[in-house]
């Protein structure tokens, strides 16, 4: 079978590339192993403004209005919601904290994100006041992949198989089994490490948990980020996460991660009462060396494509990327800058 992209990974990387790759009357194939998907995991939070020093995301003026307009276009397509903007609250922490925050609150750039400094806020622990940012919210990102795999097969366009690198022939043609595709966009998130054409490319990546929980008593609706975060689904149910942990030898669940979770979220909000944990779960963000994502052609097969490293901004950066590499792909525009992988070039 002929095919103009195939993509390897359907996480929301490689689920928007090949939806925005078939609006543009594409053929698609794309192929999951379901195996460790961090997006089927990841809590899809968009926060603009970061750290320590409340930095606003690299380009985030770009990346977030197309971000939210494209969910948006998805939700009306299928008649889902997809993305839920929600305020978050920032818990200051310490004096250092509320100077950087006081010095953002008045600088230019910063208004369309960040509201006030609030004293005190009902039920919330804390010593320094809370910052109210803006234009937060989070990515329902497993109904999202689940829709859009539907859509896949709909359209004969899904396999579920594992692409073993060795099954790729690269010459005299690109083929993969029975499909000989033009090319083939390695969308596999940080198992991409194992990866033998891009091995190259510094990823750095890191294991996450996260909590599912439910309350009996009516819980906060506002998005809490106090270093961890406790984001509300419903008035009775909420998510805690993410641990941070530089080993990647498994995606088991840990105790260690758990009370350390349970335990930051009630020094924050000693009030929540926790009825039943119903789930626990545990993934790995593809996270890069310099933190920006790795997109581009191989530099010897260009018909060799990676589109990968979104760390823990895939819901803020993956729309605007994909469409730029589309645009890259089929009208030759450049790569943004930063995210071009022809960075590491002389490292092959
Ligand atoms: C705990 C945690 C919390 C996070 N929180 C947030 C957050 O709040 N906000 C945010 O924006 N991001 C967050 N992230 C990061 C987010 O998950 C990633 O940025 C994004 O999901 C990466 O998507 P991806 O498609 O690149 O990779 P993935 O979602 O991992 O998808 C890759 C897919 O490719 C498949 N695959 C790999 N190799 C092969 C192969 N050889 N053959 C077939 N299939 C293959 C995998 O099994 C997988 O299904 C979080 C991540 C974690 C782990």
């Amino acid at each position: 079978m002929d095919v103009d992209y195939l993509i390897i990974g359907q996480g929301l990387a490689g689920s928007l590339l090949a939806w925005e790759l078939i609006q543009r009357d594409k053929k698609v194939i794309v192929v999951d192993n379901n195996k460790e998907n961090a997006s089927l995991i990841a809590a899809g939070l968009i926060n603009p403004v970061t750290g320590m020093r409340f930095v606003k995301s690299t380009d985030v003026d770009h990346y977030l209005p197309f971000a939210l307009h494209y969910y948006q276009q998805l939700s009306l397509y299928f008649q889902q919601t997809f993305y839920v903007e929600k305020p978050m609250l920032r818990v200051i922490r310490n004096d250092k904290e509320l100077i950087a925050c006081q010095k953002r609150l008045i600088q230019a750039g910063y208004q369309d994100y960040l509201s006030k400094i609030t004293p005190s806020f009902p039920l919330v622990n804390t010593s320094y006041g809370l910052l109210e940012q803006k234009q937060t919210g989070y990515l329902l990102t497993q109904p999202l992949l689940k829709r859009l795999k539907k859509y896949f097969i709909s359209k004969n366009a899904y396999i579920k198989t594992d692409c073993l690198y060795d099954d790729i022939k690269l010459v005299p043609n690109l083929i993969w089994k029975h499909i000989r595709p033009k090319h083939i966009i390695f969308c596999e998130g940080y198992l991409a490490i194992q990866n033998p054409w891009f091995s190259w490319l510094p990823f750095q990546p890191v294991k996450g948990e996260i909590i599912t929980a439910s309350s009996p008593k009516k819980i906060i609706d506002s998005i809490l980020n106090y270093g961890q975060w406790f984001i509300p689904l419903n008035s009775h149910q909420f998510r805690t996460g993410a641990s941070f942990d530089r080993n990647i030898s498994d995606t088991k669940t840990t105790s260690s991660s758990k009370s350390m979770l349970l335990k930051s979220l009630n020094q924050v909000y000693p009030d929540l009462i926790l009825d039943h944990i119903i789930n626990q779960q545990a993934g790995i963000r593809p996270t890069t060396l310099d933190k920006h994502p790795f997109i581009g052609s191989h530099p010897h097969y260009k018909n060799l494509v990676f589109f990968n490293g979104f760390g823990a901004k895939g819901s803020l950066q993956i729309p605007l990327s994909c469409q730029n590499l589309v645009d890259h792909l089929i009208n030759n525009q450049p790569i943004i800058l930063t995210n071009d992988i022809s960075r590491y070039y002389e490292k092959t």
